[in-house]
């Protein structure tokens, strides 16, 4: 590994999804690490019901892991776009509550140490990328199964949606070598081979969402249906608005709606 930084260019990039350095004097925030005790992990999230338009733990810890999959989903775009290693350590980022316009609770991520690192080998990559999902992102995983008592296969897809958008999304490819990278890489992270890089798991805990696209009724463009409920419907604030374009089968949803 040899020291690096990122450029202005990728830390304005990484701000734009409310990933940035870390203020001490400007910003309060809560160290992410404490949220590895549950008891902790209930406490933040019933302090934040009405930033988030929640009323229940279910709810709320989903709605935690959707912001918190960008911790995943923001640390692999550096890695395989940039060849970076940010420091994604548990006791290096601090979480510090954010409400857009539109009344969605957006949590800023923020990194104490905003060092880098680039990646000379392929072993040096692959360790931080098990580091990242086998000890920091399936460790939360847990503490939300248990806490907030959130399937994990709910808390995976929250992960996966977020993956999947940065894959497939070509504004981050800029060249033939980071495109076959990004190939490379996106077709390890689906791989049952390397499912170790994501906990205790016989089988890879993403690859079971990356469906086909399909074209759905009242929709332009063709979408991946998801396979569990995020509920997000039963929030107050503006994202219950976005289940209008996730025509997943929402079982409980429509069994919400049956019952009135
Ligand atoms: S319809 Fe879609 S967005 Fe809405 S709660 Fe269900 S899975 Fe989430």
């Amino acid at each position: 590994m040899k020291p690096a930084s990122l450029t202005d260019e990728q830390w304005a990039l990484l701000k734009q999804y409310r990933f940035q350095k870390w203020n001490p004097s400007s910003e309060g925030g809560t160290d992410a690490m404490l949220l590895f005790d549950e008891g902790e992990m209930v406490r933040y999230l019933e302090g934040r019901f009405s930033l988030m338009g929640a009323h229940d733990l279910k709810t709320a810890g989903s709605l935690f892991m959707k912001r918190y999959a960008f911790v995943a989903a923001l640390g692999m775009l550096a890695a395989t776009f940039w060849n970076r290693k940010l420091n994604l350590s548990p006791d290096n980022l601090v979480l510090v509550d954010h409400v857009n316009e539109n009344g969605l609770w957006l949590p800023k991520v923020c990194l104490k140490d905003d060092e880098a690192g680039e990646f000379t080998s392929t072993s040096e990559k692959e360790d931080f990328i098990q580091s990242l999902f086998s000890d920091h992102l399936d460790k939360i995983i847990g503490v939300l199964k248990h806490s907030a008592k959130l399937p994990n296969l709910i808390l995976w897809e929250n992960v996966a949606v977020y993956l999947f958008w940065i894959y497939e999304n070509d504004a981050f490819v800029t060249g033939k070598t980071i495109h076959d990278r990004k190939e490379r890489d996106f077709a390890q992270l689906l791989s049952d081979e390397n499912s170790h890089w994501f906990g205790m798991y016989n089988k890879n805990p993403l690859n079971r969402y990356y469906t086909e696209k399909e074209r759905v009724e009242g929709l332009e463009d063709e979408i991946r249906v998801r396979k569990t409920c995020c509920f997000s419907y039963r929030l107050e604030n503006g994202e219950q608005f976005r289940c209008k374009t996730c025509p997943q089968t929402c079982k409980v949803k429509r069994m919400v709606h049956e019952s009135n």
